[in-house]
């Protein structure tokens, strides 16, 4: 069986020159240049390294960005404080506060704080509720990229087993929602499920979302399976073993290349879409609609 390499570098590549005329065309109609505002809180250098690579997609687009960089010593009060600043800004089409922030912070309550217009990265509990609920909102990035990648190379969904290990807040629940809405049979395997091995090897669809180099092996995973590994490690390993995978199942996303262009993609595309909303709203107020 030859496997289809789900290239999400090649793809992100020329959904940004669409994204880049649709920026440009917005601007010729009236609107401002859309903006987006990363907050980067204390100095992990990898945190450091995705908001950059966010900034460099934004112009690579036409889209600004407002880069806000905090101490490590930050309180909740104070990164609520900025956020309230940037949710009353109308030059910011988006908010993305960098996951994670140091543990004297009440994520939680700061991602919430995100106005849900601007939450493009989609980290709000109301914007994932109303991504579960099949209403409209801007789903989280990664797996929002993943469905992208998984729409494009027309992988089919319905009626499939997928089994998705992981069960973060931003990565794991919401793509076995999106894997649910998209009328797949979705497993979700965490750190307390007993028989990871048999259970991925149910799987027609494995989605690793661990953080554990090469946790899942793939003498577990079936032939003829969909993979998609969102995990990245130093050396490009993912969090899924790949040797022995190739031409044995059916399609496998590469690491790296696979889902990180593709989270920053979703991420873009959707600050496009705030500023394409945020425009609408103004026409319609100023003509009293
Ligand atoms: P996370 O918050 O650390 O969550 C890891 C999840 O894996 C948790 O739900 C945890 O279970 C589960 N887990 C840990 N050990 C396990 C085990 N032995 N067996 C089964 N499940 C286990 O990580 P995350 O933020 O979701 O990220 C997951 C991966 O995706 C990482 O490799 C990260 O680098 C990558 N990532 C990539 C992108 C991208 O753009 N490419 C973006 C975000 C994340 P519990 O809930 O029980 O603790």
């Amino acid at each position: 069986m030859t496997t289809l390499l789900l290239d999400g570098k090649s793809l992100a590549t020329s959904r940004e020159a669409i994204l880049k005329k649709a920026v440009e065309s917005l601007i010729q109609q009236g609107a401002r240049r859309p903006i987006l505002a990363t907050l980067l809180v204390g100095d992990d250098p990898a945190s450091a390294t995705y908001v950059q690579m966010k900034v460099n997609a934004c112009a690579r687009v036409g889209l600004g960005s407002r880069k806000i960089e905090m101490p490590a010593s930050t309180t909740t009060e104070a990164l609520l404080a900025q956020i309230n600043q940037l949710n009353a800004d109308p030059d910011i089409s988006g908010i993305l506060l960098q996951h994670p922030v140091p543990g004297q912070i009440d994520e939680r309550a700061c991602f919430d704080a995100i106005a849900l217009k601007k939450d493009v990265d989609g980290v709000t509990t109301q914007g994932f509720g109303r991504m579960a609920m099949a209403e409209p909102a801007y789903g989280s990035a990664t797996p929002a990229g993943i469905m992208t990648l998984l729409r494009h190379y027309d992988i089919q969904l319905e009626g499939k087993h997928a089994v998705v290990v992981g069960r973060s807040p931003i990565l794991g629940k919401p793509m076995a929602a999106m894997l649910l809405n998209a009328n797949a049979t979705v497993t979700v395997c965490h750190s307390r499920t007993r028989n990871l091995a048999e259970l991925v090897a149910q799987a027609d669809i494995v989605v690793g979302a661990v953080g554990q180099p090469e946790l899942i092996r793939a003498e577990w995973i079936r032939d003829g399976a969909v993979v998609v590994d969102a995990g990245y490690h130093p050396g490009g390993i993912g969090d899924i073993e790949k040797i022995g995978l190739e031409n044995r199942v059916s399609a496998l996303t590469p690491v790296p290349g696979g889902v990180g262009p593709m989270t920053i993609n979703a991420l873009i595309s959707q600050t496009l879409d705030s500023a394409k909303a945020a425009q609408a709203a103004e026409i319609s107020e100023s003509i009293g609609s």
